[in-house]
């Protein structure tokens, strides 16, 4: 495990199931604008693990727009699918703290309740059932042993997250065997020695379940920053599922756009100012990045 000693080290990462869409550039341009106004170092990781939801030919195309909005990165660019050994081998840290569950989606549909994000809070059925097995019908669940967690984030001040009644114990390894998505995050941040999360407001709860695994390796907590997530007109999250309309990459769209964002992070840009390049945009962006400007969230938890 290699942990850095850069004081702050930020990165984006997102799932290559499309192309990126203005609500991803909100998170990017956040987490790069306080990592670079830090002096930190900044980092993409592809969170290409499953491989039902992946769309390989995205990869290059993310990276791309990426380039030509003209973020630049400091790390090589680091895969997920090239982590499973790893991953694997951590299991070990935590099986104390697991237990086997053999709950189907259809038993657990009429009795789990909701999270106010509308995800479903596992009741903690296969706790006492003693399975000792992984097998195709079993998924590896970590149990909530210390359910209040406390989040340093940077825009908001201290939120305070109970798991238990938000979440439950919840799923690390999943009945195909594949790592979930809340492990593989958790262990990638060790790995890359990230200290940093600026990240949308619907993965609060995932932040909270994440920082419960750093607890549980006894690894240093991380800080986070949360901004609000960018809505469309229907006021339904921007996207994927919803269609949000891919970041065009002409050259006379670029600038605009990250202006755009830049603004919707509650950023304040001089009167009368204009840029001729992107350069520009982001030597005055980096400079005047106020973390006090960003809107607050709903803190739906
Ligand atoms: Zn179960």
């Amino acid at each position: 495990m290699t942990i850095n000693s850069f004081t702050y080290h930020g990165r984006f990462a997102p799932t290559p199931s499309g192309d990126l869409h203005f609500g991803s550039l909100l998170a990017a341009m956040a987490s790069y604008l306080d990592c670079r106004s830090h002096q930190g170092i900044w980092s993409v990781r592809i969170d290409d693990l499953d491989n039902y939801r992946i769309d390989k030919t995205s990869i290059s195309h993310i990276l791309s727009t990426l380039e030509n909005y003209g973020f630049t990165w400091d790390t090589a660019v680091y895969y997920q699918s090239q982590q499973l050994d790893y991953y694997h081998h951590l299991l070990a840290n935590i099986m104390p703290m697991t237990y086997y569950c053999q709950c189907t989606r259809k038993q657990l549909l009429p009795i789990q309740k909701r999270n106010t994000y509308g995800e479903t809070v596992y009741p903690g059925i296969c706790q006492n059932k003693g399975l000792t097995k992984k097998t195709e019908n079993t998924a590896l669940r970590l149990h909530i042993l210390q359910p209040q967690q406390t989040l340093q984030d940077v825009f908001h001040g201290k939120l305070d997250i109970d798991l238990e009644k938000k979440s439950g114990d919840f799923i690390i390894q999943r009945k195909d065997g594949l790592f979930a998505y809340q492990w593989a995050c958790a262990l990638d941040d060790i790995q890359q020695g990230i200290t940093h999360i600026i990240r949308g407001e619907d993965l609060l709860l995932s932040s909270a379940r994440q920082q419960y695994i750093h607890q549980c390796l006894q690894h240093p907590f991380l800080q986070y920053g949360h901004i609000p997530l960018a809505m469309d007109q229907q006021g339904y999250k921007l996207s994927k599922q919803h269609h949000a309309p891919a970041l065009s990459s002409s050259l006379e769209n670029i600038l605009p756009t990250l202006i755009r964002a830049y603004q919707q992070l509650g950023q304040v840009l001089e009167k009368n100012i204009s840029f001729t390049s992107y350069d520009e945009f982001w030597h005055y962006a980096i400079t005047h990045w106020q973390r006090k400007r960003i809107p607050h969230i709903t803190l739906a938890v």
